[in-house]
């Protein structure tokens, strides 16, 4: 494990695909929220996976000094997709447990490009939001449109009131990391 040249002053979940996509913008966007996390001394906590833009964005954070802290079921550490050159590599038992150590770590929730797995971290942050189990403000950092139908369906679900207004529940879209990590630490509550 290495150590991070300062210790970070804030953390940031971000969950994004243990694929590339098919376009390399996806990954130099997973390195532009790395470079801008590092520059502000936002440490990364994330799944613990050296693969697909999990692993671009853990490899950028470390080869800058940051800190990036992944959280990983036994699971996958026995299918050998662990991530083994990080600040630390938490092993848990259970999915459950892995999320709810990541979103304890967290002050905010980003979400890249990603598929079902980064779907289901990102809904369930914002669910525990709109219970008030905890508050992190969460956001969708896009790359040409790929969420644009995600937000959507969101605002569908507003007009159609399955969804309230409250900004627990908002779910931005920004292109760009340094607007989008302005944004969400803007919102995180005070102690
Ligand atoms: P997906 O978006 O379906 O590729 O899933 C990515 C999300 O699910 C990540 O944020 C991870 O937390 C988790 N995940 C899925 N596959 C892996 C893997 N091979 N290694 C580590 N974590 C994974």
């Amino acid at each position: 494990m290495t150590q991070p040249l300062l210790m970070p002053t804030h953390t940031a979940a971000v969950f994004c695909g243990s694929s590339h996509g098919d376009d390399p913008a996806f990954t130099r966007a997973a390195e532009r929220l790395g470079e801008e996390m590092v520059r502000r001394n936002v440490g990364l906590v994330y799944g613990g996976g050296d693969v697909g833009l999990m692993g671009v964005i853990a490899d950028t954070v470390m080869r800058l000094g940051g800190s990036a802290i992944g959280v990983i079921p036994r699971l996958l550490v026995e299918r050998e997709v662990a991530h083994r050159q990080l600040t630390d590599l938490l092993i848990v038992e259970t999915m459950h447990e892995r999320k709810h150590r990541m979103y304890a770590m967290a002050d905010v929730v980003i979400a890249l490009p990603g598929g079902i797995g980064t779907f289901e971290e990102l809904f369930e942050a914002l669910t525990w939001n709109q219970l008030g189990i905890h508050r992190k403000p969460c956001g969708l950092l896009d790359v040409g449109g790929y969420y644009r139908p995600l937000v959507d369906l969101m605002e569908g679900a507003r007009a159609h009131r399955f969804l309230g207004g409250s900004q627990e529940t908002m779910l931005p879209l920004r292109e760009d990391p340094a607007e989008m990590l302005d944004l969400l630490f803007s919102r995180v509550a005070a102690p």
